[in-house]
């Protein structure tokens, strides 16, 4: 058996787990079939869901905040009685909770917006726990706090405190994600009894090794303390341990697929120094920088072993990897093999096939290209031509992928901005060869972490510098009553012979909106400010044959101004574009407008960048400010997690990965991450298969892990 196979199916059974972490919901007390249905929606089908099931944050309820010592703009969980309440309508059909609560210490109001059955539960004389933000203003307020009724029981507790502390009260106590019909309490109490019942089911996945050099809780106790934590360190010291387990669980499957591939064997081998390459060598325009030769070497080297290489590209946009991409299209050209190129767009695939053909063809190599705006009849000959091993190189878009696209000899795979593929249509490309050679292209600027996270079983080379002669590119950010210096600037521009974009974020304008589109600013741009140059215009929704036109157009300069949409944001390269454009800019993410801003300062001419427009709100106005004060991607990248959180940019739904982190927090973790990798490393180095006694319950996580659904979303 190959270390392949072996790490596939472990030559020692699979650990079953307990039975009872697999055991339904439906069993514990207060869970009916209405019941079951909520929890399920919350994810909560078993017991082990339920013992993972992270608190999204927790009130410290042994001390209540007494109300004369609130500041303002605290976030404070304060306990009292209910002194008075009203609820009334105001203007525009909205409706007004309002409640007075007492401590011993003084009043605080507390104030709900369209919360009208709220008023049900305000009964004058019972005691209630808030927790909001402070105002203060004429008297001290609570602004929509969330509430829970302080019960019988409590309200003895708190009146004589060394009494038994229950579970809502005198204690750290879990605030739990919710759905609608769940009510925090019986989360909250429902969750106390499974813990309580199952926590020591839950058997230890860390080998005693890890556990002891770590200092790490054991599983039971970190359980625990997540749900019900006896102090904030102890809540911190399960965190992290927990959050470990699952790092180190995804890195070994990560590891483990490394591993399998370079356990196998590909049949291609490459000439790697040839009459083409040499061509090429002296039809290149430029001299390679040092970043890119050396990637290239890594991957020349990669070329030359025995197993496939599967490498990831990344460098900050405009760092030059088409380049690189095209040395490898040509060893593989002269070692008779032919390669594949996938782009995301239509567009971008026609741009490099026309570079392929004009640096190679010459010597020799036939590229074409295969998108669906080629002909039909056009488009069979070329797929009898690849089928007959006629043609070297394909560029395409996922046109690529479909079952009659079928290769003579195909070795090289290539996927250029691979952010915008999901992994299965990777995967596809790539079925598509006996063990190919695996090069996909990032642009996309990726935290250090994420990355780790995305991509641990590929090999990364990072191009880290650009091609010499790049002025910086500044950045404004214009308000809408600027406009005419805009238009100055764009003017000036014009007159020195350079081009410019203006980016729109919709095609066409529509009724309910007041954003400005691209079709319609293309017409009153020429007939307005500048009549006096060729305006183009390019969109998603032309037919590729007019986007093709517009392109070449606007690359030959016989379009000045070009008004788009985002869909100039991959790949383009025009170097006599020095204006950027962006209306609109809210409405795009930081990844997006760092891409529309990498269109210019390709060449040697100063390049500006403009966004025009309002922030409608503070994230928006983060992130816009982000994007003026650097240009370095991989700064904005991290801001960009900073801002959005780690689930929200390049979780599951963008980047089609398989797992997702149920305690795991990419921007507070990535040192234990690091660590976690790692560890994973030197388990599989050593023990591929995790077949060893102390391994056998991360063993069966793995497993678990890596039989996950793909995301159904993503083709
Ligand atoms: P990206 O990495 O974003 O795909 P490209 O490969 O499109 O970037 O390259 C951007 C521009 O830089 C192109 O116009 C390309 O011709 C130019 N370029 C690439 N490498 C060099 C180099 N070593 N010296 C000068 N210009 C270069
Ligand atoms: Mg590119």
């Amino acid at each position: 058996m190959t270390l392949a196979q072996a790490s596939i199916q472990p030559t020692q059974p699979i650990p079953i787990q307990p039975a009872i972490l697999g055991q339904s919901l439906r069993y514990f007390k207060g869970v009916g079939p209405r019941r079951l249905e909520q929890l399920a929606e919350l994810g909560l089908a078993t017991v082990e869901d339920a013992l993972y099931y992270a608190p999204s944050r927790y009130e410290d309820r042994s001390h209540f905040a007494d109300i004369r010592s609130l500041k303002a703009g605290m976030m404070a969980t304060v306990r009292g009685k209910i002194l008075a309440r009203s609820m009334r309508r105001v203007r525009g059909g909205r409706s007004l909770t309002e409640a007075a609560i007492g401590d011993r210490t003084g009043i605080l109001h507390a104030v709900w917006f369209n919360m009208p059955h709220l008023a049900q539960q305000l009964v004058i004389g019972r005691s209630i726990i808030l927790y909001g933000r402070i105002e203060l203003g004429r008297r001290p307020q609570i602004i929509h706090p969330e509430i829970e009724q302080a019960d019988q029981a409590d309200q003895a507790a708190s009146e004589a405190p060394e009494a038994t502390s229950s579970l809502h009260m005198g204690r750290i106590v879990p605030i739990y994600p919710l759905s609608s019909g769940i009510g925090q309490r019986y989360l909250r109490e429902l969750m106390w009894s499974i813990v309580q019942a199952h926590a020591s089911a839950a058997e230890d996945t860390l080998p005693e090794r890890l556990r002891q050099t770590n200092d790490w809780l054991p599983l039971e106790a970190s359980i625990r303390n997540l749900h019900f934590p006896s102090s904030w360190q102890a809540l911190e010291a399960a965190k992290r341990r927990l959050s470990f387990e699952e790092l180190l669980t995804l890195q070994l499957a990560l590891a483990q697929r490394r591993a399998q591939t370079e356990a196998k064997l590909k049949p291609q081998r490459y000439r790697l120094d040839g009459p083409i390459t040499q061509g090429l060598q002296k039809a290149l325009p430029f001299k390679l920088t040092r970043s890119q030769q050396q990637v290239l070497d890594e991957m020349l080297a990669d070329l030359g072993r025995s197993s496939p290489m599967h490498r990831l590209l990344q460098g900050d946009v405009g760092c030059g990897k088409t380049i690189v991409m095209i040395w490898l299209l040509a060893v593989a050209a002269q070692s008779g093999a032919q390669a594949a190129v996938m782009a995301p767009t239509e567009l971008l695939a026609e741009q490099h096939v026309r570079l392929i053909q004009h640096l190679l063809g010459p010597l020799g190599v036939t590229a074409t290209l295969l998108a669906q705006g080629v002909a039909p009849d056009q488009r069979l000959s070329r797929e009898q031509d690849i089928a007959a091993g006629r043609i070297n190189i394909v560029v395409g878009t996922h046109a690529l992928l479909e079952r009659r696209v079928q290769f003579k000899r195909l070795s090289l795979v290539v996927v250029d901005e691979q952010h915008k593929f999901g992994v299965l249509q990777r995967a596809h490309l790539a079925a598509k060869a006996q063990e190919p050679d695996v090069l996909i292209m990032t642009a996309t600027p990726i935290p250090r972490t994420l990355a780790l996270s995305l991509y641990g079983d590929l090999s990364v080379s990072t191009i880290a510098e650009l091609p010499p002669g790049r002025s910086p590119i500044r950045t404004l950010w214009l308000h809408e009553s600027q406009r005419d210096a805009l238009y100055r600037l764009v003017q000036e521009q014009l007159t020195q012979g350079r081009q410019v974009y203006i980016v729109y974020p919709m095609v066409v304008e529509q009724a309910q909106s007041d954003l400005k589109a691209a079709t319609q600013m293309a017409q009153r741009l020429q007939t307005g400010p500048f009549k006096h140059v060729k305006v183009g215009l390019l969109h998603g929704q032309m037919k590729p044959q007019q986007k093709e036109q517009a392109m070449t157009a606007f690359s030959q300069g016989k379009i000045q101004l070009l008004v788009s949409t985002v869909i100039v944001e991959v790949g383009l390269d025009v170097p006599n574009a020095t204006v950027m454009v962006i209306e609109h800019p809210q409405r795009f993410g930081l990844a997006q407008l760092h891409q529309l801003r990498g269109r210019i300062g390709r060449g040697a001419h100063a390049a500006t960048c403009v966004l025009v427009g309002e922030a409608a709100d503070e994230d928006v106005r983060k992130r816009l400010e982000a994007f003026v004060a650097t240009s370095d991607g991989f700064a904005l990248a991290e801001r960009d997690l900073e801002i959005r959180g780690p689930g929200e940019l390049f979780g599951s739904r963008q980047h089609g990965t398989w797992w997702r982190f149920r305690i795991a927090n990419l921007l507070r973790d990535s040192q234990l991450l690091e660590q976690a990798r790692a560890e994973a490393q030197t388990i599989v180095s050593q023990d591929p298969a995790l077949s060893t006694p102390e391994f056998s319950h991360l063993r069966y996580r793995v497993h678990r892990l890596r039989q996950e659904p793909k995301d159904p979303k993503k083709p």
